[in-house]
């Protein structure tokens, strides 16, 4: 058995392809900076990947890590986080889970597990203590998450990750299933699928973690425990009607989605509510272990069957979202997709926009807002990938993009809208907008402070940069250590100085005063645990940093896929379409106040005009401001700087990214100063001469940044010399193309911080024509780098630096810096 002091510090990466592993510390370094969970997966994800990999394709990464505070004890510590690239969103997305899998990894032995490659069959990867299995999962495959988890035959302490049929046929936004938790949103399910992966496997072993500091750990646990119980959300509300809870008050506050985000509330919400599940289905506790809010609850249904009741979120989408309010239709298509391996969220929003598309003649489908034919059939249809089902398993964006009604497509960058519609919480928005994984509640929730708390005012812009930047480094801090978010409305305002000011000025500064609000957040219990846990200190303030540093990281990755501010944006209809409840004296809203004031709601004095349209561009701009972007939302250079977060490359960390040298005009400076080095080069170096003496004259060499960028060319003369041609060659008339992957690979390659061997071995370097010319031409680089750059330099990027006598080395480098390359001779 073995005691670890928080971590076991232990990563294990598996090469699928090549079924080889190997296991590599995490520094204190990097400890320091992110943490763990989703902070560490993030990490080691970015230096692995490069922009525009295809994320069903081998080289796309996976990684899952548990943290210092899982296997802990500490209240609500089952929870682990999951990086990868999306196949729904092309972009970075990232998960948080309370299965077992986490705490099984851990005393397992390891702090986390990075995928890479792709296996050639199904296959089941079972990890223990003594090492890593690749086993035959042939008799898994086609089996739905519930069936391969038992299966499995796992213990007591074991945990699985494993998909259904959805990942198997690369839905887009499958899911990945530990217990009856899941690793949502963006299509974690396909990526495993993809690589040919049914299921992980961590037995459980006998690593046990101790705190470093044993009392102190006990009593911020204490504290903990009793923030928990006596706040009204985790200590009453969660626990007795679930999340599911949020329908009544998102229902009364206008924000509950009603058949695809047409209007946000509805008289007959309260039949699908958190307490009215409780009293029909009963609701015994069924959640994450160790857990002490306990959110999630089992109730036995009209069939007499037992079965999960459905979180808010799919209550939302399989719901109200679809113009249904039968908790117990919610509950059988919750369990069908949790089956299937299918994300709700996502499934729901596709339902609806095929709805909706059905009823305006776009698209030929029997689904209808208010009618339960047919959805269970489709939910089928999508894990399968059948008939229409193979386009819906494809998302709302690329539905919409194939026929149409991209203005009620509800989705941001892809990903699917959750149940909290932006237009009565506009911060809520904002953090949908700028979200990095898309259309994200998790990121930041603000519509707890503008809807259920009533902090914040939920109709204006001001004051919600704030606080939408303050939650996103605070919940990339929490899924970093990592515990559940739901415990930050127990912790965060039980700073004497917030708990004893009255709610109106409390609210009053949150409103005018967010700078100041943000700092009255008490931090202290998540900090307490990392430090108590693992023994290093960490200040409220550095959690936040770290916070930051992961969200700028995860920015940066997405900006490299093209992201800007114009990807930063929210669906046309939340931008410009008013909603019935919003008229001022509508009668849905006078029915659902009638009904609310039988469950005690007092009702409001009426408005006298409709709320304006949701003004994203003022929040964006301060937005940007305060996370250090540009006004396009690119973060700035003196921002990397001052996080400490640098350019991610495959193979590590480099410098901060300079975003000249990305300049395609610099590429093309880097480009005329080349070929006019070769052109002279060839005019009076030997191993240059040689080399071309086997080339015909007119043959052509093209250099080019894919796919459209820089360009240049070069042409053996009648006295086997190069020619310097300039850009003015195309790809048709060249012998040897030489394509960089990518803008960031030229600058890296033309500023000598990779060699051209490691461009090809890391597939950064394309060729199209004859291969043997290729070769030589990688010579002669290696040649014209040893003649450029000084040894130092030159041993960096150059196989062998060509020997050469001093005096010699010298006047040719004179030659080329003083008269080949500014005259070209
Ligand atoms: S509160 Fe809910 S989501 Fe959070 S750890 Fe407990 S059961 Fe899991």
């Amino acid at each position: 058995m073995a005691d670890w002091v928080g971590s076991c510090d232990r990563v294990l990466e598996v090469d699928l392809s090549r079924r080889t592993t190997r296991v590599f510390p995490v520094s204190t370094e990097d400890r320091r900076r992110y943490l763990g969970g989703k902070g560490l997966a993030l990490r080691f994800f970015a230096e692995r990947i490069d922009p525009g990999l295809d994320p069903l394709g081998p080289d796309n990464v996976m990684a899952v890590f548990a943290g210092v505070v899982v296997a802990s004890g500490a209240p609500c510590s089952a929870r682990f986080s999951a990086v990868t690239k999306s196949p729904l969103t092309g972009l970075t997305a990232s998960s948080s889970c309370g299965g077992p899998f986490g705490i099984a990894l851990k005393t397992a032995g390891y702090e986390g597990i990075i995928l890479t490659g792709r296996c050639a069959e199904p296959t089941l990867l079972e990890i223990d203590e003594t090492g890593v299995r690749f086993l035959d999962a042939a008799y898994l495959w086609g089996r739905d998450t519930q069936e391969t988890q038992e299966a499995l035959k796992l213990g007591t302490k074991d945990g699985a990750l494993v998909i259904g049929p959805a990942g198997e046929n690369l839905v887009l936004f499958a899911n990945i299933a530990s217990g009856h938790r899941f690793l949502g949103r963006g299509g974690f399910g396909a990526v495993l699928g993809s690589k040919k992966l049914k299921a992980i496997v961590a037995r459980s072993g006998t690593a046990r973690y101790v705190p470093a500091d044993p009392q102190g750990f006990e009593k911020t646990c204490r504290r903990a425990t009793a923030y928990i119980h006596r706040n009204p959300f985790t200590g009453n509300l969660y626990r007795n009607a679930g999340t599911a809870s949020h329908v009544d008050l998102c229902n009364a506050g206008g924000i509950l989605p009603i058949r695809n985000f047409q209007d946000g509330c509805d008289p007959h919400a309260p039949q699908i509510s958190g307490w009215t599940m409780r009293e029909r289905f009963g609701a015994k506790p069924s959640t994450c272990r160790p857990c002490t809010i306990l959110c999630g609850h089992k109730g036995t249904f009209s069939d007499q069957k037992i079965r999960q009741l459905p979180e808010y979120e799919t209550v939302g989408l399989l719901g109200t979202n679809l113009g249904l309010f039968d908790a117990e239709l919610v509950a059988v298509w919750n369990e069908q997709c949790g089956r299937l391996g299918l994300d709700t969220i996502s499934c729901g929003g596709v339902l609806a926009y095929v709805m909706e598309a059905s009823e305006k003649g776009l698209i030929p489908s029997p689904l209808r807002f208010g009618s339960p034919q047919g959805v269970s059939e489709a939910i089928e249809a999508i894990a399968f990938r059948q008939g229409l089902g193979d386009d819906m398993a494809q998302g709302v964006r690329r539905l919409s993009e194939k026929y149409g009604g991209t203005s009620f497509a509800m989705h941001v960058k892809g990903l699917e809208l959750p149940a909290y519609d932006p237009r009565g919480s506009w911060g809520q928005g904002l953090a949908y907008a700028v979200a990095n994984r898309g259309g994200c509640h998790l990121s930041a929730t603000l519509f707890p402070l503008e809807v259920f708390l009533g902090f914040l005012k939920p109709r204006t812009p001001k004051a919600k940069a704030h606080f939408v930047r303050f939650f996103e480094s605070l919940y990339a801090g929490i899924n970093s250590l990592p515990t559940c978010l739901f415990t930050t409305y127990a912790y965060l305002l039980e700073a004497p100085i917030a708990r004893w000011t009255p709610k109106p000025i409390l609210a009053w500064t949150m409103q005018n005063l967010p700078a100041v609000a943000v700092r009255l957040m008490d931090l202290r219990v998540f900090t307490r645990l990392f430090e108590t846990m693992y023994g290093v200190s960490l200040s409220p303030a550095e959690f936040l940093r770290a916070g930051d540093r992961i969200v700028v990281l995860e920015r940066l990755l997405n900006v490299m896929e093209g992201v800007s501010r114009k990807e930063d944006t929210l669906p046309e209809r939340i931008l410009t379409e008013a909603r019935p409840c919003d008229a001022a004296d509508s009668g849905s809203k006078r029915t659902l106040w009638r009904r609310l004031a039988r469950l005690g709601c007092p009702e409001p004095a009426p408005s006298a005009a409709p709320p304006p349209l949701l003004a994203l561009d003022p929040m964006l701009d301060a937005y940007y401001a305060l996370r250090g972007y540009t006004r396009n939302g690119i973060p700035m250079k003196k921002t990397l700087r001052r996080l400490k977060v640098s350019m991610p490359t495959h193979g590590g960390f480099a410098a901060v990214p300079d975003r000249a040298v990305l300049n395609p005009l610099v590429i093309r400076v880097f480009f005329m100063l080349l070929g006019r080095a070769l052109q002279s080069a060839s005019r009076m170096d030997d191993v240059f001469r040689r080399e071309l003496a086997s080339w015909p004259e007119g043959f052509t060499v093209l250099f080019k940044v894919l796919p459209f960028g820089p360009r240049m060319a070069l042409r053996v003369d009648g006295r086997k010399r190069l020619r310097y041609l300039g850009d003015t060659l195309s790809e048709r008339e060249a012998d040897l193309t030489i394509g960089f992957k990518n803008m960031e690979t030229a600058a890296r390659m033309l500023t000598a911080r990779l060699s051209t061997v490691d461009g090809f071995a890391q597939n950064r370097l394309s060729v199209v024509g004859d291969l043997a010319a290729a070769m030589q031409l990688t010579r002669l680089l290696d040649r014209i780098q040893s003649l450029l750059y000084p040894e130092w330099i030159a041993k960096r990027v150059v196989k062998r630096v060509s020997p050469m006598p001093m005096a010699e080395k010298l006047w040719k480098r004179a030659w080329l810096y003083l008269l080949g390359i500014p005259l070209g001779v």
